[in-house]
Protein backbone atom coordinates (compact mmCIF):
# COMPACT_ATOMS: atom_id res chain seq x y z
CA UNK A 1 0.00 0.00 0.00
CA UNK A 2 1.56 3.20 -0.85
CA UNK A 3 0.28 5.47 2.24
CA UNK A 4 1.96 2.67 4.08
CA UNK A 5 5.55 4.25 3.92
CA UNK A 6 4.66 7.79 4.22
CA UNK A 7 2.34 10.33 6.05
CA UNK A 8 -0.65 11.80 5.31
CA UNK A 9 -0.96 14.27 8.03
CA UNK A 10 1.67 16.21 7.41
CA UNK A 11 2.44 19.75 5.59
CA UNK A 12 2.06 20.61 1.70
CA UNK A 13 5.57 21.71 0.52
CA UNK A 14 5.30 25.07 -1.17
CA UNK A 15 4.98 25.21 -4.98
CA UNK A 16 3.70 21.25 -5.45
CA UNK A 17 0.53 19.44 -3.93
CA UNK A 18 2.80 16.63 -1.93
CA UNK A 19 2.85 16.64 1.32
CA UNK A 20 6.09 16.02 3.54
CA UNK A 21 6.77 12.25 3.22
CA UNK A 22 3.53 11.90 1.50
CA UNK A 23 3.31 8.29 0.45
CA UNK A 24 1.78 8.44 -2.89
CA UNK A 25 4.46 10.64 -4.11
CA UNK A 26 5.75 9.04 -7.10
CA UNK A 27 8.79 6.83 -7.20
CA UNK A 28 12.05 8.08 -8.35
CA UNK A 29 13.07 6.78 -11.86
CA UNK A 30 15.61 3.82 -11.67
CA UNK A 31 18.89 4.14 -13.71
CA UNK A 32 22.00 1.88 -13.48
CA UNK A 33 24.97 4.03 -12.63
CA UNK A 34 28.57 3.27 -14.81
CA UNK A 35 31.86 2.78 -13.56
CA UNK A 36 33.78 4.69 -10.91
CA UNK A 37 35.84 7.63 -10.33
CA UNK A 38 36.75 9.86 -7.33
CA UNK A 39 39.76 10.16 -6.11
CA UNK A 40 40.76 13.11 -3.85
CA UNK A 41 42.02 16.26 -6.26
CA UNK A 42 45.43 17.91 -5.37
CA UNK A 43 43.71 20.79 -3.66
CA UNK A 44 41.31 18.75 -2.20
CA UNK A 45 40.82 18.61 2.41
CA UNK A 46 40.94 14.52 2.41
CA UNK A 47 38.95 14.38 5.29
CA UNK A 48 38.85 10.26 5.70
CA UNK A 49 41.28 8.01 4.10
CA UNK A 50 40.62 5.44 5.71
CA UNK A 51 43.02 5.35 8.24
CA UNK A 52 41.97 6.95 11.15
CA UNK A 53 39.49 9.37 12.07
CA UNK A 54 41.60 12.15 13.41
CA UNK A 55 39.45 14.87 11.31
CA UNK A 56 36.11 13.94 12.93
CA UNK A 57 34.66 14.57 16.20
CA UNK A 58 31.91 12.36 18.21
CA UNK A 59 29.08 12.95 20.22
CA UNK A 60 29.14 16.10 22.88
CA UNK A 61 32.74 17.29 20.89
CA UNK A 62 34.52 14.12 21.95
CA UNK A 63 36.58 11.82 19.87
CA UNK A 64 34.70 10.29 17.00
CA UNK A 65 34.18 6.19 17.87
CA UNK A 66 32.62 4.58 14.69
CA UNK A 67 34.50 1.57 13.37
CA UNK A 68 37.93 2.33 11.44
CA UNK A 69 38.84 -1.14 9.40
CA UNK A 70 39.72 -2.37 5.87
CA UNK A 71 39.73 1.08 4.72
CA UNK A 72 36.60 2.71 5.24
CA UNK A 73 34.61 3.76 8.65
CA UNK A 74 31.46 2.02 9.86
CA UNK A 75 28.34 3.64 11.84
CA UNK A 76 28.30 1.68 15.27
CA UNK A 77 25.66 3.55 17.67
CA UNK A 78 28.58 5.92 19.21
CA UNK A 79 26.11 9.03 16.65
CA UNK A 80 26.66 10.95 14.40
CA UNK A 81 30.04 12.43 13.79
CA UNK A 82 31.42 15.94 12.41
CA UNK A 83 34.18 17.29 10.88
CA UNK A 84 36.75 19.39 12.64
CA UNK A 85 36.99 21.86 10.82
CA UNK A 86 33.99 23.68 9.45
CA UNK A 87 33.42 24.80 5.97
CA UNK A 88 30.44 27.16 4.26
CA UNK A 89 30.07 26.68 -0.25
CA UNK A 90 32.05 23.27 -1.06
CA UNK A 91 32.07 20.21 -3.04
CA UNK A 92 32.49 16.88 -1.32
CA UNK A 93 33.26 13.60 -2.52
CA UNK A 94 32.09 10.62 -0.23
CA UNK A 95 31.70 7.26 -1.05
CA UNK A 96 28.92 4.71 1.33
CA UNK A 97 28.12 1.41 1.37
CA UNK A 98 24.91 -0.04 2.91
CA UNK A 99 25.04 -3.58 4.92
CA UNK A 100 25.53 -6.64 2.30
CA UNK A 101 22.57 -8.45 4.42
CA UNK A 102 19.93 -6.64 4.11
CA UNK A 103 17.60 -5.73 7.12
CA UNK A 104 14.74 -3.72 7.74
CA UNK A 105 12.62 -1.68 5.33
CA UNK A 106 11.65 1.67 4.64
CA UNK A 107 13.54 4.20 6.77
CA UNK A 108 14.79 1.43 8.73
CA UNK A 109 17.35 -0.07 5.46
CA UNK A 110 20.69 1.25 5.74
CA UNK A 111 19.75 4.49 6.82
CA UNK A 112 22.64 7.22 7.11
CA UNK A 113 23.22 11.11 5.99
CA UNK A 114 25.44 13.76 4.97
CA UNK A 115 24.46 16.83 6.83
CA UNK A 116 26.26 19.97 5.16
CA UNK A 117 26.92 22.65 7.92
CA UNK A 118 25.27 20.03 10.07
CA UNK A 119 21.46 21.40 9.09
CA UNK A 120 21.00 20.40 5.02
CA UNK A 121 20.33 16.35 5.10
CA UNK A 122 21.23 14.41 1.65
CA UNK A 123 19.82 11.01 2.46
CA UNK A 124 22.04 7.66 2.73
CA UNK A 125 19.56 4.75 2.37
CA UNK A 126 19.12 1.05 1.05
CA UNK A 127 17.36 2.84 -2.17
CA UNK A 128 17.82 -0.41 -3.77
CA UNK A 129 13.93 -2.85 -4.12
CA UNK A 130 13.03 -0.60 -1.16
CA UNK A 131 9.94 1.26 -1.42
CA UNK A 132 10.01 4.36 1.20
CA UNK A 133 8.83 7.90 0.91
CA UNK A 134 10.33 9.43 -2.05
CA UNK A 135 11.61 12.66 -0.20
CA UNK A 136 13.36 10.13 2.22
CA UNK A 137 14.88 8.07 -0.87
CA UNK A 138 19.14 8.01 -1.23
CA UNK A 139 20.30 11.02 -2.66
CA UNK A 140 16.69 12.83 -1.87
CA UNK A 141 17.23 16.10 -0.20
CA UNK A 142 15.32 14.40 3.02
CA UNK A 143 11.87 15.57 3.44
CA UNK A 144 11.91 18.46 0.29
CA UNK A 145 13.26 16.85 -2.63
CA UNK A 146 13.58 13.35 -3.91
CA UNK A 147 16.42 12.92 -6.23
CA UNK A 148 15.73 13.28 -10.43
CA UNK A 149 16.29 9.47 -10.51
CA UNK A 150 17.11 6.35 -8.53
CA UNK A 151 20.77 5.95 -9.22
CA UNK A 152 20.83 3.34 -6.27
CA UNK A 153 23.38 0.32 -6.39
CA UNK A 154 23.05 -2.78 -4.24
CA UNK A 155 23.70 -3.32 -0.70
CA UNK A 156 27.34 -3.68 -0.04
CA UNK A 157 28.07 -2.49 -3.03
CA UNK A 158 30.15 1.47 -2.83
CA UNK A 159 28.03 4.12 -4.23
CA UNK A 160 29.05 7.48 -4.13
CA UNK A 161 28.53 11.35 -3.97
CA UNK A 162 30.06 14.39 -5.43
CA UNK A 163 27.79 17.58 -3.49
CA UNK A 164 28.05 21.27 -4.69
CA UNK A 165 26.62 23.27 -1.40
CA UNK A 166 26.21 26.60 -1.94
CA UNK A 167 25.49 28.04 1.36
CA UNK A 168 22.29 30.89 2.30
CA UNK A 169 22.73 34.18 2.74
CA UNK A 170 21.19 37.00 4.78
CA UNK A 171 21.03 40.43 5.21
CA UNK A 172 20.15 41.05 8.96
CA UNK A 173 17.58 38.64 9.22
CA UNK A 174 16.50 39.36 5.36
CA UNK A 175 16.73 36.04 3.43
CA UNK A 176 19.54 36.93 0.45
CA UNK A 177 19.57 33.45 -0.95
CA UNK A 178 18.49 30.50 -0.03
CA UNK A 179 20.73 27.31 0.23
CA UNK A 180 21.57 25.23 -2.87
CA UNK A 181 22.34 22.03 -3.55
CA UNK A 182 23.62 20.07 -6.46
CA UNK A 183 24.25 16.04 -5.98
CA UNK A 184 25.80 13.64 -7.98
CA UNK A 185 24.66 10.03 -7.10
CA UNK A 186 27.27 7.40 -8.76
CA UNK A 187 27.80 9.97 -10.64
CA UNK A 188 24.43 10.56 -12.14
CA UNK A 189 22.54 14.08 -11.34
CA UNK A 190 20.12 13.83 -8.43
CA UNK A 191 19.36 17.65 -8.26
CA UNK A 192 20.86 20.60 -9.94
CA UNK A 193 21.43 23.26 -8.36
CA UNK A 194 18.02 23.16 -5.90
CA UNK A 195 17.01 25.72 -3.57
CA UNK A 196 16.35 23.62 -0.55
CA UNK A 197 13.12 24.85 1.48
CA UNK A 198 15.31 25.55 4.70
CA UNK A 199 17.32 23.12 7.38
CA UNK A 200 16.15 19.48 7.32
CA UNK A 201 13.06 18.71 9.50
CA UNK A 202 11.31 15.35 9.91
CA UNK A 203 7.75 15.54 9.31
CA UNK A 204 7.66 19.31 9.47
CA UNK A 205 8.87 22.06 6.87
CA UNK A 206 11.81 24.28 8.05
CA UNK A 207 12.42 27.88 6.72
CA UNK A 208 15.08 30.19 6.45
CA UNK A 209 12.89 33.02 9.41
CA UNK A 210 16.87 32.32 11.80
CA UNK A 211 19.51 32.87 10.43
CA UNK A 212 22.30 30.56 10.72
CA UNK A 213 26.34 30.46 10.47
CA UNK A 214 27.11 30.09 6.55
CA UNK A 215 30.18 27.54 7.60
CA UNK A 216 29.66 24.80 9.57
CA UNK A 217 30.72 20.73 9.59
CA UNK A 218 30.21 18.29 7.46
CA UNK A 219 27.73 15.57 9.97
CA UNK A 220 27.54 11.86 9.31
CA UNK A 221 24.41 10.08 10.89
CA UNK A 222 24.38 7.46 12.72
CA UNK A 223 20.82 6.38 12.00
CA UNK A 224 21.13 2.74 14.29
CA UNK A 225 22.02 0.69 10.64
CA UNK A 226 25.54 -0.21 9.89
CA UNK A 227 26.47 2.06 7.02
CA UNK A 228 30.02 2.32 5.76
CA UNK A 229 32.29 5.60 4.22
CA UNK A 230 35.08 5.93 2.89
CA UNK A 231 37.15 8.40 0.34
CA UNK A 232 35.97 11.58 1.91
CA UNK A 233 37.05 14.77 0.53
CA UNK A 234 36.34 18.53 0.07
CA UNK A 235 37.20 21.78 -1.34
CA UNK A 236 36.42 25.15 -0.35
CA UNK A 237 34.97 26.82 -3.27
CA UNK A 238 35.41 30.29 -1.32
CA UNK A 239 37.83 31.36 1.10
CA UNK A 240 35.09 31.06 4.24
CA UNK A 241 37.38 31.45 7.62
CA UNK A 242 38.30 27.80 9.01
CA UNK A 243 36.64 27.99 12.20
MG1 LIG B 1 19.18 9.70 7.27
Amino acid sequence: MADSVGYSDTPVIPGGTWRVHDGDRPQPRVVTPGGDAGGPPSDAVVLFDGSDLDQWTGRDGGAAAWKVENGYMEVNGSGDISTRAHFGDCQLHLEWATPEEVAGDSQGRGNSGVFLLGLYEIQVLDSFNNRTYADGSAASIYGQYPPLVNASRGPGQWQSYDIVFEAPSWDGDRLVKGTHLTVLHNGIVAHHRQEAVGPTGHRDLANYDSPHAVTGPVQLQDHGNPVRYRNIWIRRLTAYDES
